[in-house]
C-alpha cells in the first residue's frame, strides 16, 4: 500500500535522504541507488563523505573510524555519506 505521505507518482529524483526532488540532469556525477541523492560533481561527493567522515571522528574518536583520511576523489569513496549505503 503506498503512503499518503510519500509522492505519488514517485518521480525519478526524489531524494529518500533530504526528502526533496534533486535535478537528475545529464552531466551529473553519481546518484545513489539507495535514496537517490545526486551528487551533481565529484566535488559534491567528496564535500558530503568528508563531512560526514568529521561527524564519525567526532562520535567516535576512539575507534578505527578516526584513523580514515579524508577522501581526495570519488573514486576512494563507496558508499553514499547520506544514507551509509554502499554505491
Ligand atoms: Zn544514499
Ligand atoms: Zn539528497
Amino acid at each position: 500500500m503506498p503512503d499518503a505521505d510519500w509522492p505519488d507518482p514517485l518521480p525519478g529524483d526524489w531524494c529518500w535522504s533530504h526528502g526533496r526532488s534533486e535535478p537528475m540532469g545529464a552531466d551529473i556525477y553519481r546518484v545513489c541507488g539507495e535514496c537517490f541523492h545526486v551528487f551533481q560533481a565529484e566535488a559534491d561527493l567528496i564535500r558530503d563523505h568528508n563531512a560526514e567522515l568529521a561527524e564519525m571522528r567526532k562520535r567516535h574518536s576512539d575507534e578505527a573510524s578516526a584513523e580514515m583520511p579524508d577522501a581526495t576523489s570519488g573514486e576512494e569513496i563507496w558508499s553514499c555519506p547520506h544514507c551509509i549505503h554502499d554505491f
